[in-house]
């Protein structure tokens, strides 16, 4: 079906949500209904079903991705002076909270599927070092034997930044199992999503736990009693009453993600100017919550593309320690400022049509002039 503007959009959420119109009515209602709106039951129902999913011991909803990292790096006691390493390839609020807390970001550059170049940490580590932040970007988890082995030798706090990784796996182990916590964002654009802003937190630790459930809610033990400053970062119950609908449902979708994907595969592999993100998986589970291709002329495939109809991103066409307002290192990072010169997302989602992959990747050949 074509909606707006484009004839194969990026995402598909009102399709999405005509396929479950009246499970999420229903649950609204119940929302409605009760006055239930701030941290009742429909959080902890979330809380628990994607604890079980993740296989975690806690989950903490919280209202963003960037609260999920920035509660994270607070209670683990990343302060002014330290250091926290982490890429530059990557959305800025990562970058953000590691600023927000008073801590300088180090960069390492990526390799080519996007991910931290693990080979560059150490030489990173200075004695600040106190934390690395691990993106796993575009629906692929970072080598998770490589930066779990290094921060114990060099004592590090390992926080992933798991926003697009929901239900992706290393060595089947799930995103968000590994460091001291995962940061999972709801947003409209991750591969499970709210009405608006949400986000979750997931640990195995029991006093981060309970730290962060009452650091999001004002630092509020009860009425009576408050442990610390705190912040308003809740996750809405309307917004977890939401997810509790869609939340089975994330299975199906991300096998559809992946065949999408394997269509993209089979369909531009043989495009000489491009490079398909068709990386190994003998230990990964990847989820594509986005579809990377490197591309010659990426800009002009950009324009030709959503000019024929097709919506895509760049992401990003910036790098970020090279945005001059933000006063980052003046480090180089040779992989990193190329990806953000060739980079290009087309659309991948749960709702696509197998005919508008075929005529997303029919544009391309004709781009390059391959018929
Ligand atoms: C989306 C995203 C975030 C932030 O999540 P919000 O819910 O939008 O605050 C952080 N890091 C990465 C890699 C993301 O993609």
């Amino acid at each position: 079906m074509v909606h707006g503007k484009y004839k194969v959009p990026y995402t598909d959420l009102a399709g999405q949500y005509r396929k479950l119109k009246k499970d999420i009515f229903a649950a609204m209602e119940k929302v409605f209904a009760s006055g239930d709106f701030i941290l009742r039951d429909e959080v902890r129902c979330f809380e628990k079903a994607m604890a079980s999913f993740l296989g975690v011991d806690y989950i903490i909803g919280v209202n963003s991705g960037t609260d999920a990292l920035y509660l994270s790096l607070l209670t683990a006691g990343i302060h002014h002076g330290d250091e926290v390493i982490t890429v530059s390839h990557t959305f800025v609020a990562t970058v953000a909270v590691i600023i927000h807390c008073g801590a300088l970001p180090v960069f390492v550059d990526i390799s080519k599927d996007y991910n931290m170049d693990t080979s560059q940490i150490e030489n990173a580590i200075t004695p600040r070092t106190r934390a690395i932040i691990a993106v796993h970007l575009n629906g692929r988890l970072c080598n998770m034997d490589k930066i779990s082995e290094l921060a114990k030798k060099h004592h590090l706090i390992v926080i992933e930044d798991a926003a697009q990784a929901l239900g992706a796996s290393f060595k089947g182990k799930q995103a968000g199992s590994f460091g001291l916590t995962g940061c999972f964002s709801v947003h409209p654009l991750k591969n499970l999503s709210a009405a608006g802003d949400g986000g979750f937190i997931s640990t195995n630790n029991k006093d981060l736990a309970e730290k962060i459930t009452l650091l999001r809610n004002h630092g509020q033990k009860s009425k009576e009693e408050l442990l610390y400053f705190g912040f308003n970062s809740r996750l809405d119950n309307l917004q977890a009453a939401i997810l509790n609908v869609k939340l089975p449902y994330l299975d199906g979708w991300i096998k559809r993600r992946r065949a999408v994907a394997q269509m993209y595969h089979h369909r531009l592999s043989e495009i000489s100017q491009l490079h398909i993100p068709a990386f190994s998986e003998e230990t990964h589970y990847d989820v594509y919550s986005s579809y990377v291709i490197r591309a010659e002329k990426r800009d002009r495939l950009a324009e030709y593309l959503r000019k024929n109809g097709i919506e895509v991103f760049i992401h990003w066409p910036c790098a970020l320690h090279l945005q001059k307002n933000l006063n980052l290192c003046r480090c180089s990072l040779p992989e990193t400022e190329k990806a953000s010169k060739e980079v290009l997302s087309l659309p991948i989602n749960a709702e696509i049509e197998d005919k508008q992959v075929n005529f997303t990747a029919d544009c391309i050949y004709n781009f390059y002039k391959y018929k």
